[in-house]
C-alpha cells in the first residue's frame, strides 16, 4: 500500500496526518479535507459567529447605524467589517421592492432592523408600508400590519384581466363581479353591469379595516 493512500494534507494548517486524524465523510465517501482540530476549530467558529448574528440588538444598531426618521434612510455610522461602509444607507432593492441588507451575516429586511432600532423589539407582524412604497422606510410610512392586511395594501396583480383589485369578468354573462378577500376566505360582493360600478362595490366593502386597503 502506498504511504500517500494513508496520509492527507490539512487544507487549514498544511500538515500531512494520517488519515486516521481526519473525519471520515461517510456522505462523500471519503475523508474531511481538515484534520479534526482544524475541523472542530472551524465548527466553534462557525456556531460563535452564529451566536455574533443573532445578537443584532437594538443596542448593536444604534451604536453601529444611525436612523433619519425623515428620510428612512438607516446609516452605518462605524466600519463594522466586511462589505459595509460608513456614511452610505443600507440596502439592497429585491424584487418586490423592499430593501435588505446583510448585517452580521444575515440578510435582513431594512424596514425590521429600522423597527428594531426605534422600538426596541423586533415587529411581531410584518411591516406594512403605508403608501405602498417598499423602499419607502420614513417612520411614518411604517406600521405593524397582520398579513392579511399587508396583502391588502398590494397593488393590483398584474394578471387581474379587469385592471381593478376585486373586480373580474365572468367570461360567459360578461358581467362583472365584485369581491373582497377577507382572511384568505374570499367574499362575493355580487354581479355587476359594468366594471366601474363592480368597482365601487369593491370600495365601499373596502379591505377589512378599511385604511388598510389600497384601492386603485
Ligand atoms: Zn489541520
Amino acid at each position: 500500500m502506498a504511504a500517500d493512500e494513508c496520509t492527507k494534507k490539512c487544507l487549514d494548517c498544511g500538515l500531512v496526518k494520517s488519515t486516521d486524524e481526519f473525519y471520515f465523510e461517510k456522505r462523500d465517501g471519503r475523508y474531511s479535507s481538515r484534520c479534526k482540530p482544524c475541523h472542530n476549530k472551524r465548527s466553534i467558529e462557525g456556531s460563535r459567529r452564529l451566536r455574533e448574528r443573532l445578537k443584532i440588538t437594538q443596542e448593536y444598531l444604534r451604536r453601529n447605524f444611525r436612523y433619519d426618521e425623515s428620510t428612512g434612510e438607516l446609516t452605518r455610522t462605524v466600519h463594522t467589517g466586511g462589505a459595509g461602509v460608513p456614511n452610505v444607507a443600507i440596502g439592497t432593492r429585491d424584487a418586490k421592492g423592499h430593501l435588505r441588507a446583510n448585517i452580521g451575516g444575515r440578510g435582513e429586511f431594512v424596514h425590521r432592523l429600522i423597527w428594531l432600532y426605534v422600538t426596541g423589539e423586533w415587529p411581531k407582524q410584518q411591516i406594512d408600508h403605508v403608501n405602498g412604497i417598499g423602499d419607502d422606510n420614513r417612520w411614518a410610512n411604517l406600521r405593524e400590519a397582520t398579513p392579511t392586511q399587508n396583502k391588502c395594501n398590494q397593488p393590483v396583480r398584474r394578471d387581474s384581466a379587469s385592471g381593478l383589485k376585486g373586480v373580474h369578468q365572468d367570461r360567459i354573462t360578461g358581467r362583472w363581479r365584485a369581491y373582497i378577500s377577507v382572511d384568505r376566505k374570499r367574499i362575493n360582493l355580487g354581479f355587476f353591469a359594468t366594471k366601474e360600478e363592480a368597482h365601487a362595490a369593491r370600495l365601499r366593502a373596502s379591505c377589512m379595516h378599511g385604511d388598510f386597503a389600497r384601492e386603485s
